[in-house]
């Protein structure tokens, strides 16, 4: 067995709606970098998802595929570790959420939280789109068809881990050990707050700072930060609980002991929002500007993002196969298997409990 095999499995994914940002970033992004080496890593580009949601422009889907790709190279996954792949790509993914759709029910559906409240934000014209309201499916076939252990994502997706989960006992309940269990992996930071205040930094809230935005964009965004609303004056004491610009510290300043200074003296009223913010652009552009240059170094190169994209999903099309041939075989819908015996071998293929 190769160490490859014998390494536990990573799947885990962004939908290519737009450039990947901070909460992405320490949310899960930051995992899978520091994850790469010791597991069996597998990142999607979940196009299909996005299209539950952006049918009316395949464009903006389909622009945002290559930008993930430059914003995970830019992160610092690893193409030679790490297999990134595009969703659309590996049809035996949307072959096996068909099977898994009998198994969830649309009450199951409609409780999902998150579901709800992105249904909510969208205010989708014509009513919720199918495809929508079973993208948690989706995602079920998603984790088990590269037979994931863990899943490294922010909060907003537990649901869908536990709806897999659900998924996967139910399968292997009904059909026999097929699927993997997998567990969700949180980081220490697993919702990060809007630069509005807002409980998430959200690609679709227009709240974000983007792993490329320039040093100039930054400054900018951190500058306008929401902070305390109760503060009027730099002597007034503040609020450093709940402030965004405090939690954007804890999460990105490596030096502990000025993020603990600037929050007492916040406290007392002996430092400005001004001085908070100008440290904080410092800290996140230390922590961009390596992105910068290899995105720089990629984006020279497209041909090698497009081979990396390529490679990685021909590699993840073998695996997801590999599931869907057992779960075939589980459902005992394997006939292709049967017909290509021979008549003698067949004996006992069809129709029987022979499904070696
Ligand atoms: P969209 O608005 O299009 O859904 P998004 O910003 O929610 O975009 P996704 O592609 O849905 O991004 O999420 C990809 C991964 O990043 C998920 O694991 C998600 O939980 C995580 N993530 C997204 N936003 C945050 C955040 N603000 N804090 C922590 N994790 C986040
Ligand atoms: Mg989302």
């Amino acid at each position: 067995m190769s160490s490859q095999q014998m390494k536990k499995r990573i799947l885990t994914g962004d939908r290519p709606t737009g450039p990947l940002h901070l909460g992405h970033y320490i949310g899960s992004l930051k995992q899978r970098v520091e994850l790469q080496q010791e597991y069996d890593e597998y990142v999607l580009i979940a196009d299909v998802q996005a299209l539950t949601d952006n049918f009316e422009h395949p464009e903006v889907v389909h622009q945002n595929v290559v930008a993930v790709a430059l914003d995970y190279l830019a992160a610092g996954l690893d193409p030679g570790v790490t297999t990134i792949m595009i969703q659309s790509q590996v049809p035996a993914l949307a072959e096996l959420t068909l099977y898994f759709l009998n198994l969830v029910t649309l009450a199951r559906l409609q409780r999902n939280p998150t579901v709800k409240e992105e249904i909510h934000l969208r205010r989708f014209k014509e009513g919720v789109p199918v495809g929508f309201l079973v993208y948690p499916v989706s995602q079920a076939a998603d984790i088990t068809a590269f037979r994931a252990h863990l899943v490294p994502v922010g909060e907003d997706q537990l649901p869908m881990i536990e709806q897999t989960r659900d998924i996967v006992r139910r399968f292997n309940r009904l059909y026999g050990e097929t699927l993997v269990l997998p567990e969700p992996l949180l980081s220490a930071f697993p919702r990060l707050p809007g630069t509005d205040g807002k409980e998430k930094m959200s690609k679709s809230l227009g709240n974000t700072i983007n792993l490329s935005d320039s040093a100039d964009a930054v400054r900018r965004k951190v500058m306008k930060m929401y902070t305390d609303p109760s503060r009027m004056h730099p002597t007034d004491p503040g609020h450093v609980q709940g402030n965004p610009v405090f939690l954007y510290h804890d999460a990105f300043n490596p030096n502990r002991n000025e993020v603990a200074e600037l929050k007492e003296r916040y406290e007392k009223g002996t430092v400005g929002d001004v001085e908070v913010k100008t440290h904080l652009v410092e800290v996140l552009n230390d922590l961009l500007e390596p992105m910068r240059r290899r995105r720089t170094e990629y984006a020279k190169d497209l041909a090698t993002v497009y081979a990396i994209l390529k490679e990685g999903t021909n590699r993840g099309r073998a695996v997801a196969s590999a599931t869907l041939v057992a779960v075939r075989k589980a459902l005992r819908i394997d006939y292709v298997r049967c017909a290509d015996r021979t008549r003698e071998e067949a004996t006992g293929c069809w129709g029987s409990n022979d499904h070696s």
